[in-house]
């Protein structure tokens, strides 16, 4: 194994011009919005990636931010991925509400957990091992411009796919969690819209002869919610919006819900699918009609040998290094490493700087554990090993 000492030595040489790279990162405005704010992200992290040698390719969308993927060959054809995002959630007004700034041991400003830290963190582990000279297999960064929106109006689903193909490994750098928490497992996540057809009718004159969209979905949201509602179940429902109705001395003739759908295992998705199509074959009353539409937007991350193989080689570097061992958990939330991880490539999510707050005015990340972890993923890139890790 080779020693960390002289990545802390270059880290610690490096300090100021990290802290520089983070400010001038997290004062670029770059919502999912702000497509020419993430831009300007993408531009000054290909600066100081094409400085160590990179190729870059920048995808560019008419309703997205951009996609970059940097890459470095290594003397094996097989890679490592590092991964994470340019845009963030905020607006322009949050550099004012959480401006840029240190404050005991705690760096604060919008993105700067979520993710800005990581990308410093990606581009300065890289520049460690390329000081060091002891690069082995290729380095791919994929930041993409459309995380937080969901990737609709992009390739980045495509560009994963085609870029996972020779991976040996993924380090998704997004938001890092207290107590040395790494994520091996997410729920997959998708939206299931109901859509209901009745026919309208004047509720003091012609009762009967209308077909109330809003009672039948009613219907069917309580049939959905008392099944799937546990939440130590293995899918859950939660019915998140309701349309329906014009006025109210109409019977209404349509009616809408969208359910948040979260699972663990793809069988349960179609068991849950099919429940939901046979409860729309049966309406309440007849001539009521029901479309529904299911949505996936993340495949579920599972605990797999490989992960954990993964974890465990990262974890033995952690203690180490003296940052103490890591703990797999799992979360309810969808993120870009379940793509990779669906396709059975060992990954590792959350190994950003750790930090609270994300999403909000008060995001901070601990400026100790920013260091720390920039050490750590150098440290990963320098020791790791295909042959340790099948
Ligand atoms: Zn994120």
């Amino acid at each position: 194994m080779l020693s960390s000492d002289q990545v802390k030595d270059f880290i610690e040489f490096e300090k100021n011009n990290i802290i520089s790279l983070l400010k001038e990162l997290v004062l670029i405005d770059s919502g999912s919005h702000n497509f020419s704010g993430i831009m300007d992200v993408a531009k000054v992290v290909i600066t100081e990636l094409e400085a160590l040698g990179f190729n870059n390719t920048v995808y560019e969308f008419q309703q997205a931010g951009p996609n970059l993927v940097s890459e470095i060959k290594g003397e094996s054809n097989k890679s490592i991925i590092l991964l994470g995002h340019m845009d963030t959630v905020f607006d322009s007004n949050a550099q004012d509400l959480n401006p840029f700034r240190k404050e005991s041991g705690k760096i604060y400003g919008p993105g700067v957990l979520d993710m800005k830290g990581g990308i410093v963190q990606i581009i300065n582990a890289v520049k460690a091992l390329l000081y060091l000279n002891k690069q082995k297999y290729g380095i791919k960064i994929i930041l993409v411009g459309d995380e937080e929106s969901g990737h609709l109006h992009s390739n980045a689903l495509d560009l994963f796919k085609a870029e996972s193909q020779d991976a040996l490994a993924v380090f998704c750098c997004e938001s890092g969690r207290t107590n040395n928490q790494i994520v091996l497992e997410r729920k997959g996540v998708g939206t299931l819209t109901v859509e209901v057809k009745g026919r309208s009718a004047h509720p003091g004159n012609e009762l009967a002869a209308g077909r109330n969209a809003i009672a039948e979905l009613s219907r069917q949201i309580v049939k959905i919610h008392s099944q799937y509602t546990d939440p130590q179940a293995d899918l859950t429902a939660s019915i998140g919006i309701i349309e329906g109705g014009t006025t109210v001395n109409v019977v209404p003739d349509r009616a809408k819900g969208i359910f948040d759908i979260r699972f663990k295992q793809d069988k349960s998705l179609k068991d849950f699918l099919k429940f939901t199509n046979d409860l729309a074959a049966q309406p309440h009353q007849d001539n009521l009609e029901t479309e529904t539409i299911y949505i996936n937007e993340y495949p579920p991350m599972a605990k797999t040998a490989e992960s954990e193989k993964l974890l465990h080689f990262v974890s033995h570097l952690s203690k180490n290094n003296g940052f103490g061992a890591l703990k797999a958990i799992a979360v309810g939330g969808g993120a870009d490493s379940t793509f990779f991880s669906a396709s059975g490539i060992p990954t590792v999510c959350s190994f950003g700087p750790v930090g609270k707050n994300a999403h909000t005015y008060d995001e901070f990340i601990y400026e100790k554990d920013f260091f720390d972890r920039i050490i750590l993923l150098a440290d990963c890139l320098l020791n790791i090993d295909l042959a340790e890790l099948n």
